[in-house]
């Protein structure tokens, strides 16, 4: 239903009712492989073994490329075309390949199997696979799969179906455990060091994050488990929480100074931890957040800015943008809206911001053109052609890339949207 808006009565005030303009057309995101290149990097003693194609080898070696180790942590089995005969064999090649990786390095503690979109990828059954050599494996190594095809929504998605595959071998939290709370998405090393601090300081009793750095050190989870999510693209890892008996805590995403002030807000108070307490520990790492948000605010101030849907980040960065930068909102993409873990941010958006979710891009495009928006965040293939037009544009992929959480990331993050338009302001003087 290509350009169907769904006739729902908006707020007044925000977007918590707001209408979507819902499209399915042809996209331009990125596959869920990409997610790879973060999460090896998070998860020290994993390998990812993306059983796929040339093409899925020339993706992860384009984006990871760069970081060429001795040891590397990443590879792709390439599964040529055969037919349905040759099933067996592929089995029996992912095998052959499989042990000789776990011979050559000790050092692997997990291993995921990362299927792909060919279509002999997809004949394979990744989970059989899994569980078999698991057993081999065992207690060694673990196997899991998961899929970061680009049939999924995006490449983020790539993330959530990792982080799901973990869930259901996380150790039980004992019966009678002190209740723990559990941050829910890869953060940058030095982005969880710093809310494991202030959480520490808070009080939040028992703190662990999900993935952990080690396979060895992922949290334990059970009815006495709270979990918070850092990152909006966690669907699929919820619900696999939630089926562990965790339950979610509400709250916005820890960006800028406001959204992570009501995160850790959020978090305290499902531990009977007063917002007070959150101040007094918050209040300098606050304020050095809002004193770097006030510089770029200069460059930043009555700027418009049009979201691609993309990372699923969009709306807590279209929130950001509006509230503590005073940018102007034209549309905010997404590629899928979850209303339930958006309820907090979509009520921080301001009543009448044109929201949509899916794609159809060349509709998408031409709404782009003729609001003409100061700066544009979107995907790399659609960066050049809009630059080439004369609009300024941001890599939604970088953002993920970047640490951009926290107090202390606030003025970095702002600083990723005002640099692109101080270029353009450059190369037109
Ligand atoms: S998984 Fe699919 S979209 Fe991603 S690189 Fe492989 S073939 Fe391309």
């Amino acid at each position: 239903m290509n350009g169907a808006v769904i006739p729902l009565q908006a707020a007044a005030g925000d977007c918590s009712n707001a209408p979507v303009l819902r499209e399915r057309g042809q996209r331009e995101v990125f596959c869920g492989l990409t997610g790879i290149v973060w999460l090896h990097r998070k998860i020290q003693d994993a390998f990812f073994l993306v059983v796929g194609s040339r093409t899925c080898a020339h993706l992860i070696q384009s984006a990871a490329g760069v970081m060429i180790f001795a040891e590397p942590r990443f590879a792709t089995a390439i599964i040529d075309e055969r037919d349905l005969a040759g099933l067996a064999d592929a089995q029996d090649e992912l095998d052959r390949v499989v042990t000789r990786l776990l011979e050559r390095r000790s050092d692997i503690r997990m291993l995921f199997l990362v299927g792909s979109c060919p279509s002999e990828v997809i004949k394979l059954d990744l989970s059989r696979a899994a569980a078999r050599l698991s057993q081999r494996f065992a207690p060694q190594v673990r196997v899991l799969n998961y899929s970061g095809s680009g049939i999924e929504t995006t490449f983020t998605q790539g993330e959530d179906a990792c982080l799901a595959a973990l869930v259901p071998g996380l150790p039980a939290l004992a019966d009678g455990a002190e209740a723990s709370l559990v941050v829910v998405g890869a953060l940058a090393d030095i982005v969880e060091d710093q809310f494991s601090r202030l959480f520490a300081q808070i009080g939040v009793p028992r703190v662990a994050f999900l993935p952990a750095r080690l396979s060895s050190a992922m949290p334990a989870v059970g009815p006495g488990t709270h979990f918070i999510l850092a990152q909006p693209f966690l669907a699929d890892t919820a619900r696999a929480l939630e089926a562990r008996g965790a339950r979610r805590v509400a709250a916005p995403f820890p960006l800028g100074a406001e959204g992570t002030t009501r995160w850790f807000e959020a978090a305290a108070a499902a531990f009977g931890i007063a917002a007070a307490k959150v101040a007094e520990v918050t209040t300098a790492p606050r304020q050095r957040a809002q004193a770097a948000l006030a510089r770029q605010r200069i460059a930043l101030e009555g700027k418009s800015v049009f979201f691609f849907p993309d990372s699923q980040l969009e709306i807590p960065l279209a929130r950001f943008l509006v509230r503590e930068l005073g940018m102007q909102l034209t549309e905010v993409g997404t590629p899928y809206l979850h209303r339930e873990h958006m309820a907090d941010e979509l009520a921080w958006l301001p009543a009448g911001t044109s929201l949509s979710e899916g794609q159809h891009v060349d509709k998408q495009l031409d709404r782009c053109r003729a609001a003409r928006p100061d700066i544009v965040i979107c995907g790399l293939g659609l960066a050049n052609p809009l630059e080439a037009e004369g609009l300024t544009t941001k890599w939604a992929i970088e953002l993920v890339f970047s640490p951009i959480h926290g107090y202390e990331q606030a003025g970095d993050l702002a600083e990723l949207f005002a640099r692109p338009l101080r270029r353009r302001q450059l190369l037109a003087a």
